[in-house]
């Protein structure tokens, strides 16, 4: 039999119990999951397949889609799943591509965040769970003495995580399968954009995080750096044929290689295409669920040591034709936030 080290902080994503056998039970026939064992939630009953050093610990809701695809893709998790499917091939481009400031910035600003984030309130084997981790990359990045964990949706993102630290869980960001205050430190980098049920993720995470710890969420769409008013509209559709037309020629645009992988993009990138965020909003959906603000800010600068920032030519063309300055800051195509849980 397989040896399976069931990790403390692993909880039952349906009935949050923390106690798991080890099951033959759980054998999996589903396309991408074929397994014959995995662990059993004594609670429950539920089972989760063990695949390729990965926990597969699905929702109930998850489980159905994976085992009936829904064909048209019109639910969000099923467009995020079969999105990332479609990138598997290519994930190293895919994951330049998918940091809007480069793919530098983003590993400088994980590495600040991360360890000012550390710097106070947390000590050795403290657990950091990366949620919507894509090939967590910047993984590694955290001292040697922490736990890393890295959270997907997508198994083919999952398999391509290159740390041999992270403890690799396919699951539901909206039912995290974590212990009550188990962990330190939630990281969520252009992912909750991703999400379409965001109260369900900020309660989960103020119900895993320890009282000291800490959520960062990053390079998320801001409202004012997407298109506004007709004229941007046009011109942001627009981009498809021409990406489309890049994707065959192989340069990259892993999202774009057909108008059914835009499509499907689009809905699985459900609040971009819902209008992004503002610091209100944003503020206003983390108290509703139990965590307060530590700092909110707009661009790739954590340190805010910038009033303007150089556009790339999309966002330059998308927000002058919402007459909108792209050199401002304030219209940053960027958001993040740095929350904690609020005082009971
Ligand atoms: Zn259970």
């Amino acid at each position: 039999m397989t040896f399976i080290d069931v990790p403390h902080f692993l909880a039952c994503p349906e009935c949050q119990g923390v106690h798991f056998v080890i099951s033959s039970r759980a054998a999996c026939r589903f396309r991408g999951f074929e397994t014959d064992i995995g662990i059993m939630c004594e609670t429950c009953s539920r089972v989760f397949p063990f695949v390729d050093d990965i926990f597969v610990m699905w929702s109930d809701e998850l489980r159905e889609l994976v085992a009936s695809p829904d064909a048209m893709c019109v639910n969000v998790k099923s467009a995020n799943l079969r999105v990332y499917d479609e990138v598997a091939r290519d994930h190293q481009g895919h994951v330049k591509q998918s940091t809007p400031h480069g793919h530098t910035d983003l590993l400088r600003a994980y590495r600040n965040l991360v360890t000012s984030l550390y710097r106070s309130n947390v000590g050795p084997k403290s657990v950091l769970a990366d949620i919507g981790c894509a090939t967590a990359e910047e993984i590694d990045c955290i001292p040697a003495d922490w736990q890393a964990v890295a959270i997907d949706i997508s198994m083919s993102n999952l398999r391509s995580v290159v740390s041999r630290r992270a403890i690799k869980i396919f699951g539901d960001a909206e039912r995290l399968p974590l212990k009550a205050g188990s962990v330190s430190a939630i990281v969520c980098f252009a992912a909750i954009h991703h999400f379409p049920h965001l109260h369900q993720f900020f309660r989960g995470c103020k119900r895993v995080l320890t009282t000291r710890g800490g959520l960062l969420v990053a390079m998320e769409p801001h409202s004012r750096g997407l298109p506004r008013g007709p004229l941007a509209a046009f011109v942001f559709f627009l981009r498809k044929p021409l990406y489309r037309w890049l994707a065959r020629l192989g340069f990259g645009n892993h999202f774009h290689t057909d108008a059914e992988i835009q499509r499907l993009n689009d809905i699985a990138e459900v609040q971009r295409s819902k209008g992004g965020f503002t610091k209100e909003s944003l503020t206003a959906l983390l108290h509703s669920c139990g965590l307060k603000i530590v700092k909110c800010w707009l661009g790739p600068d954590f340190y805010n040591q910038k009033t303007w920032v150089l556009p790339s030519l999309k966002h330059l063309i998308i927000t002058s034709l919402s007459l909108r300055n792209p050199f401002s800051l304030l219209n940053s195509p960027s958001i993040s936030v740095l929350a904690a849980p609020a005082d009971d």
